[in-house]
């Protein structure tokens, strides 16, 4: 390729709405372009990286046993009533309707449509296990799609689906893809973690997000410092923390105005922290007010509070109106005197302290002495771990601390077991003839959020630094002046050579000053950059810079391939 025929139109400014890195260097690079909010055009180089991101993936997917498929991205709603999610997945769904009225809506992903494809073509337990992948553009109406390819609102995703005729044969298909996805990352040369993952609106027994480490992530997870757990923080699971028995002193009321945060109130009453207890009311879209309590420097896990109460898909704050008629008061809460009936949600490490300061649901006032084993008497109260982990707890497997990192959910694999079989009669003939659900499992991977993961991970002040494997050009050849014919001769010889020993190479051949093709070099980020220069072809070398290390050598025209070809397989 010659980059007078490359439409990579670079620009020296960030367009103001990139806020991340990996979007505004992708902006600058020539590489996409936004069409609309949340959507976004892939131009040539953004492309070839994408390619190289699929192949990557067809290659690991089609090693493990899959097969690739291609079903539509339009889906009939009734395939979604049937497994019960055509309200549930909520706004997130972009729903159409077709001429005669009848609903569809552009796949958010493919459980529904697979489960209906295999119910009616796999008979026999003889078919299994079974898995079918495909590579296509997925749509969901994100609340806010935001950070360029990394929350889009139609992105590409791998989609991989496997089906076994038992639990076991689910769990060897879970880790072929566990495995799988190791080597996927591990090739693209992305720094990254198999983290323990809540299942969400998938739903399922079991799942691993495979995080890209990267400071602009949106996913916290917690690290142990000695064992391989690792965990997101809205999965990570924390046993109670015991403090030592007291005597239970007698619940006492006190004056304590303005103490509407911890802070304020440790201030006024001179208490720890870790003798207050926090309360945080929810409503859900449903309308339940849900009251959580866990000790005063403790925060709440929403997805761990949102996984208690049956039928809930979402939380926001409750209305002082809701928590009034309950019986409580804003800034002063604690379950003593709610109303019955109201959902009470306890974090155990609470239920094990002694002489706490909790609210007293009025204004102005707290209980001190406070003895949740004693005093939280309400009928149906929930004990359960509602709490998000932070640095320095201890690890739930070695009980060593955990610290905490940041990271970019690029996949992620979940065991789905009988969930879709069930709900939309999905059976196969055991050898007894027996009828039995078909047992899944589900393994996504975003191509453009992976891509946009390998920038973060990777780049400098002056732009992109590509992975080798999924650069958009392996290496760039500039002739210092591209005007001269004898520079570009040489300059093209070289380019040939690496082309004709397989090197993915582009040749700059553009009629621009080398300050800007150098500039676009390490904009772009091509793994090696090689210089032919005046004083170069005199002395019959040329000058190859790593773009990762900056580190330059000048090597004989004759060694240049086999230099080149060496470097590579350290980039
Ligand atoms: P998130 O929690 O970030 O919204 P998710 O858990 O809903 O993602 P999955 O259903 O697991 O996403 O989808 C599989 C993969 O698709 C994700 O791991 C991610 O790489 C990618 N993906 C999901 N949503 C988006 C999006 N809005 N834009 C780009 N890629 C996405
Ligand atoms: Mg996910």
């Amino acid at each position: 390729m010659r980059a007078s025929n490359l439409y990579a139109p670079t620009l020296r400014n960030t367009p103001a709405e990139a806020e991340v890195v990996s979007h505004q260097l992708m902006y600058r690079a020539g590489m996409i372009r936004k069409s609309a909010g949340g959507m976004y055009t892939f131009l040539p180089l953004a492309w070839r990286t994408i390619r190289k991101i699929e192949q990557i993936i067809r290659e690991e997917m089609d090693a493990a046993g899959g097969q690739e498929i291609c079903m539509p991205i339009l889906q009939p709603a009734e395939f979604w009533q049937e497994s019960g999610r055509w309200g549930a997945y909520g706004e997130e769904m972009m729903r159409i309707k077709d001429r005669h009225g009848r609903e569809f809506c552009l796949g958010p992903t493919h459980e529904e449509m697979i489960t209906a494809l295999v119910r009616d073509e796999v008979r026999s337990y003889k078919q299994l296990p079974l898995m079918l992948y495909q590579i296509q553009d997925k749509f969901r109406d994100e609340r806010r799609p935001r950070f360029g390819l990394m929350r889009s609102r139609e992105f590409i995703m791998k989609d991989l689906y496997s089906f076994d005729r038992d639990e076991a044969g689910m769990r060897e298909s879970y880790q072929k893809m566990y495995d799988a996805y190791t080597n996927i990352f591990t090739r693209m040369g992305l720094e990254f973690r198999p983290v323990e993952a809540d299942t969400g609106a998938i739903g399922g027994a079991n799942s691993h997000e495979f995080t890209v480490l990267a400071d602009a992530g949106e996913s916290n997870i917690a690290v142990c410092t000695k064992c391989d757990y690792a965990a997101s923080d809205e999965k990570a699971e924390l046993k109670p923390i015991e403090v030592e028995v007291e005597d239970m002193l007698p619940l006492e009321k006190v004056a304590t105005p303005g103490t509407h945060t911890i802070e304020r109130l440790c201030d006024f009453l001179q208490v720890p922290v870790e003798k207050t207890i926090k309360a945080v009311a929810y409503q859900t879209d449903t309308d339940e007010l849900v009251l959580v309590f866990v000790r005063g420097d403790h925060e709440v896990n929403e997805t761990k509070v949102l996984n208690c109460i049956e039928g809930a898909l979402d939380l926001r704050m409750a209305d002082e109106s809701a928590i009034t008629a309950a019986g409580g008061c804003a800034g002063f809460m604690s379950p003593i005197g709610i109303k019955k009936g109201t959902k009470i949600i306890v974090d155990p490490t609470v239920m094990h302290m002694y002489n706490a300061v909790a609210g007293a649901n009025e204004k102005d006032a707290h209980y001190k002495n406070v003895n949740p084993q004693r005093d939280f008497t309400n009928e149906g109260l929930i004990v359960k771990d509602v709490r998000l982990i932070q640095a320095g707890d201890p690890c739930p497997h070695c009980g060593a601390p955990v610290r905490m990192t940041r990271g970019i959910e690029a996949g992620q694999v979940f065991m789905l077991g009988t969930k879709y079989s069930e709900a939309m009669h999905a059976v196969f003939l055991d050898e007894q003839g027996h009828e039995q659900p078909l047992v899944m499992g589900c393994y996504g991977i975003g191509v453009g959020r992976t891509m946009a993961a390998a920038i973060e991970q990777n780049n400098d002040e002056q732009g992109i630094i590509w992975p080798r494997a999924i650069a958009p050009f392996e290496v760039v050849v500039v002739p210092v002046n591209g005007k001269k014919e004898d520079q570009l001769a040489y300059a093209e010889d070289v380019y040939n050579e690496l082309k004709k020993a397989g090197v993915d190479a582009l040749l700059d051949d553009r009629p621009e000053r080398a300050g800007v093709k150098f500039k676009d070099c390490d904009l772009i980020g091509y793994p090696l950059r090689i210089t032919v220069s005046p004083k170069g072809m005199e002395a019959g070398t040329v000058e190859i810079k790593v773009r990762r290390t900056g580190e330059v050598q000048v090597v004989p025209r004759e060694a240049c391939l086999q230099t080149v070809q060496s470097l590579l397989t350290t980039l």
